[in-house]
């Protein structure tokens, strides 16, 4: 336990007397990235839920970096932890440059008065000229967010979630609605965030994912169907039955 960045352990919900999760064990390690896939209503959301603290567990344990209950804590609090939340949709702010855009999410953790008084220093600065690298988006750095590509608006948004400098970062369906070559350029972009970070990937298209080569875990009816590399999970029977036959 105390070398993950995330552990779940038997974690259970039901909403209704419905079970959405059904003692869903997980583990991330750090600096790894885990894809996961799964039918519609197989809990993915729900368990990204669970992690940032809007949905309770009923039932298991979640742990951060090894020692944190993050089941005592609430959104923010985790949030301030280091765990970054990328929803499917991008929310930049889209009448500011792509580097404002940086720069407020470099300033959201702080208090009101701290982020008001907030100077960015050298090393700020650097920072974010780094982030600008890792999400492609250097020659568009005093560009409106709102001429960015739909794919560039969520890599600006990922490089807003680096801003806060996460350990662990929850993305849930990055490329859908993306080009092909924004797709292939996102695994990259990902490969590269995860060689620090950890990182958490729900996706439904199989070319992305094969192209993160990395640990895939299929979930389904609210726990772990199958888990291993991309080639055995989609050879799993009970995968194709629940799945990817589908
Ligand atoms: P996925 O993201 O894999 O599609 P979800 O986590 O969204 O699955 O949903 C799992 C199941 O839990 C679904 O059947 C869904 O209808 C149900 N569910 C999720 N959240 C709630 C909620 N807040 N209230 C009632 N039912 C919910």
């Amino acid at each position: 336990k105390t070398d993950t960045m995330l552990y779940l352990d038997g974690v259970s919900v039901s909403f209704d007397g419905f079970r959405a999760l059904n003692g869903l064990s997980i583990i991330v390690y750090p600096a790894e990235m885990l894809a996961i896939i799964g039918p519609n209503g197989a809990g993915k959301t729900t368990m990204m839920d669970i992690i940032t603290g809007k949905t309770r567990p009923d039932d298991g344990e979640v742990l951060f970096d090894g020692r944190t209950d993050l089941t005592q804590l609430d959104e923010a609090a985790i949030a301030n932890l280091g765990i970054g939340r990328k929803f499917q949709k991008p929310t930049v702010f889209e009448n500011q440059t792509v580097w404002d855009n940086l720069e407020l999410a470099l300033k959201k953790p702080r208090n009101v008065l701290a982020t008001l008084f907030y100077a960015m220093d050298a090393s700020d600065r650097a920072r974010l000229d780094e982030i600008l690298e890792t999400v492609r988006l250097t020659a568009r750095k005093n560009d409106l967010a709102a001429d960015l590509s739909h794919g560039q608006k969520q890599w600006l948004e990922i490089g807003m979630l680096l801003a806060q400098d996460p350990k662990l970062l929850l993305v849930d369906e990055p490329v859908a609605g993306m080009t092909d070559s924004e797709t292939v350029e996102t695994a990259k972009l990902l490969k590269d965030i995860a060689r620090t970070r950890s990182v958490v990937v729900v996706e439904h298209d199989m070319s992305f994912v094969r192209d993160l080569d990395t640990r895939v875990m299929c979930l389904a009816e609210g726990s772990v169907l199958a888990e291993g590399s991309l080639d055995q999970v989609s050879a799993n029977p009970k995968v194709i039955e629940s799945y990817l036959g589908r």
